[in-house]
């Protein structure tokens, strides 16, 4: 029960007093740019212990390593200079197009404000009678337990990829490494390193795992934003627990709770088209079985939709309700109609 001295977490739904909550955004500033006006904000809900646990767990990811962090850097949203808090272990940048470089690693760096492409020192493997190289870092080579393509028969090839400035103690070091995955290096042409050039293939391909972290991150902005439009009490009510445990303790129920899809959450948008780059969230109630819903889409992106519950038991009140983060003008307005 709260009292003018104390509060309940929507969170931990531990009492405790109010010198324990923090402010809370309902979407992280994290992917908002500098400047951004005053946005939503949750008031005695959100105790700092949880406060703090969500955006070291949650946000963190979320903002540097998923699809929506790459989104960030392109549309500067921290400005420049942050391509090096980017993560790799969500999300993969590779050359596109044809064999020999079609498939080779890179990461993102930035040079006087411009996403320029590091080649990683890499490894391809090739079997006979293909054409598409995989290509290995040298960085989890050195992880004896990473896999490195199999079965390595004796009809491969193998190639070194890396910057033309490698040195010969460095291919020594990678033709070692190798040998302790048990890889012969049989080199296939003249010389075992391929130097990469940059600008001999332009397009990249990027790869992002949605997993479990990622999830429980858009589930927390929906979950904040269902607090900010039906109030503190409303999310309480035990209807949300499971979405609840999902974000605080990871806990999983029976059922999907975040699903993604690329239908555009406004009216006119196609999956190609959009109106805004800014972050769209909604949440209403579904149509058929009672079920209470959000939408979240991070720079009018991709589309997750997230379920709160699955069939409230309550009296049902009028929660129908949308807000858009515009990212260029740098406000935060309400969606007149869904
Ligand atoms: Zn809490």
């Amino acid at each position: 029960m709260e009292t003018s001295n104390s509060a309940v977490c929507i969170y931990c739904l531990q009492e405790k007093p109010v010198g324990s909550f923090d402010r809370e955004h309902v979407l992280p500033r994290a992917l908002l740019p500098e400047g951004f006006g005053q946005s939503l904000t949750l008031i005695r809900m959100v105790c700092r212990d949880c406060n703090h646990y969500l955006g070291a767990k949650l946000v963190s990811y979320l903002s540097h390593d998923s699809f929506e962090a790459v989104l960030r850097l392109k549309y500067g949203v921290r400005g420049p200079g942050k391509a090096s808090d980017l993560k790799y272990d969500r999300i993969e940048f590779r050359l596109a197009g044809p064999a020999p470089w079609g498939g080779v690693r890179m990461h993102l760096r930035d040079e006087q404000g411009r996403l320029m492409r590091d080649v990683l020192p890499q490894v391809g493997f090739r079997r006979e009678g293909e054409t598409c190289w995989t290509y290995v870092l040298v960085s989890e080579l050195r992880e004896p337990k990473h896999p490195v393509p199999a079965p390595l028969a004796r009809e491969r090839s193998i190639q070194v990829v890396a910057t033309p400035e490698v040195t010969a103690d460095e291919i020594d070091e990678i033709l070692e490494l190798l040998a302790t995955h048990g890889v012969t290096f049989h080199p296939e042409g003249e010389s075992p390193v391929y130097p990469y050039r940059l600008g001999d293939q332009e397009d990249l391909d990027l790869t992002c795992d949605f997993d479990v972290i990622l999830q429980r991150g858009v589930a927390y902005i929906a979950f904040n934003y269902l607090a900010y439009v039906a109030c503190s009490e409303f999310a309480r009510r035990p209807d949300f627990n499971a979405v609840r445990e999902f974000i605080r303790y990871g806990t999983k129920p029976d059922y999907q709770i975040v699903d993604v899809t690329d239908t555009p959450v406004l009216f006119g948008d196609t999956p190609t088209l959009r109106q805004t780059n800014g972050h769209l969230v909604t949440v209403g109630w579904s149509d058929d079985v009672g079920a209470l819903s959000s939408s979240v889409s991070l720079f009018n992106h991709l589309t997750y939709r997230i379920t709160l519950c699955r069939r409230f038991p309550g009296i049902w009140r009028p929660v129908r309700s949308g807000h858009h983060f515009d990212i260029d003008n740098k406000q935060v307005c309400r969606m007149g109609y869904l």
